[in-house]
């Protein structure tokens, strides 16, 4: 079977090259047709022998991901729906704000985790993405929007790659680092580690791999200040509680291109969202040591999950109590609503695989409020 050229990152193309008795400088000019030309098609690299294309183009392709569909809302986000293959679909969505265009991945179909707050979650897991269908995302994008952008000449429509789509990155770690390696690649895409960020419901393991294999910015989902309210919303906690999440989140910092960790909290009426939590979490982390900043989302809600979103005044009292007690917080803009590409939002219609939805919905919610002033 021809070799996906989207596999590979540039060591990799390097040595698919080598097997092919052609020098790396072949796989660098190869490496630069695919991710800053956006050529699909050997016949198109004009500077690269015919013998050459005649090779490549009997050993190796480069496979698109198909299109489903494609929505852009008024404000310009647009939104992406991939089909790869056995009735499984991810989602992309490129958000442009000023002078930054930020594109959000999917690593999986589906995801193993299961939050409860979770649309993709609760669709159950279908199959990790491989290196070439996570970058085959990046790939479409950018080569699609520069055009449509009217971009000039070396300038980017993707400035700014979360890894905050469907799925668990740090559960499909095989297949995300050499997809991350390519996006920092100068042959590649050329982002700077600060501009590419993971995002990850806490798989400890990982956190301290992606430190010392390719240490990019770290989004951690926290969601809950204690273990038995975050056992009961993200239950990968059951198994790396927060003492370890936390600490794991100090070790990074080691080596972080950014001094502080993202802590993405998702806002849920009732839930997690009384000013005694906000005090809980401000303990949390200042006993942890870990720099960071807050990142309050709005909770996108879907049907099957049961829960609300905090009223909007109320995410602003909770983002101020932080903000009083010294920590950075934002509260995440909500964008492409008319296309319904919020974060979280991404599974669209859901599909229940595994009826791991209807399970969840059984499971109750432990809301543990902290004593005021402790
Ligand atoms: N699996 C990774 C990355 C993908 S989810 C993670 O959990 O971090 C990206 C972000 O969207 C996470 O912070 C997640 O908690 C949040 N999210 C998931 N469902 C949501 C929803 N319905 N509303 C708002 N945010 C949601
Ligand atoms: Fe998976 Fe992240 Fe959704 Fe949790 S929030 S189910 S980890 S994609």
């Amino acid at each position: 079977m021809a070799a996906n050229l989207l596999d590979f990152d540039l060591e990799g193309l390097a040595a698919f090259c080598d097997g092919l008795g052609e020098k790396r400088f072949r796989a660098t000019q190869l490496f630069r047709w695919i991710h800053q030309k956006g050529a699909g098609d050997f016949a198109q690299m004009s500077d690269l022998a015919k013998s050459l294309r005649d090779k490549l183009a009997g050993a190796a392709q480069i496979k698109p991901l198909g299109v489903i569909s494609e929505h852009t809302s008024a404000d310009g986000t647009v939104k992406w729906l991939f089909d790869v293959g056995n009735g499984d679909a991810v989602e992309t969505v490129f958000i442009p704000e000023d002078g930054r265009g930020t594109l959000c991945l999917s690593s999986q179909a589906g995801c193993a985790v299961g939050c409860r707050f979770c649309s993709t979650g609760h669709q159950g897991f279908s199959r990790n993405l491989t290196t070439g269908e996570i970058l085959a995302q990046l790939w479409h994008a950018e080569h699609h929007l520069r055009p449509r952008l009217g971009l000039a000449a070396g300038e980017r429509a993707v400035t700014n790659v979360v890894m905050m789509g469907m799925g668990e990155p740090l559960q499909n770690y095989a297949a995300l680092v050499p997809a991350l390696r390519v996006m920092l690649d100068d042959h590649g895409y050329g982002l700077s580690r600060r501009r590419v960020t993971v995002s990850t419901s806490g798989v400890v393991p990982m956190i301290d791999r992606l430190r010392d294999d390719c240490p990019v910015a770290l989004a951690v989902s926290l969601h809950a200040p204690d273990d038995a309210l975050r056992d009961s919303l993200v239950p990968l906690n059951r198994k790396y509680p927060l003492a370890q999440l936390l600490a794991a989140c100090k070790r990074y910092l080691d080596t972080a291109p950014r001094d502080f960790i993202t802590f993405e909290y998702c806002m849920l009426d009732g839930v997690n969202d009384s000013l005694a939590q906000a005090d809980a979490l401000v303990r949390l982390v200042r006993q942890s040591g870990v720099a960071c900043k807050f990142n309050l989302i709005p909770f996108n809600p879907f049907p099957a999950s049961g829960l609300s979103c905090t009223p909007r005044a109320r995410v602003l009292a909770f983002a101020q109590r932080l903000q009083d007690a010294g920590l950075v917080t934002t509260v995440r803009k909500t964008r492409g609503d008319d296309i319904d590409a919020a974060c979280g939002q991404l599974a669209g219609e859901v599909q229940d695989r595994t009826r791991i939805g209807e399970r969840m919905r059984r499971i109750p919610i432990v809301v543990t409020q902290p004593a005021q002033g402790v």
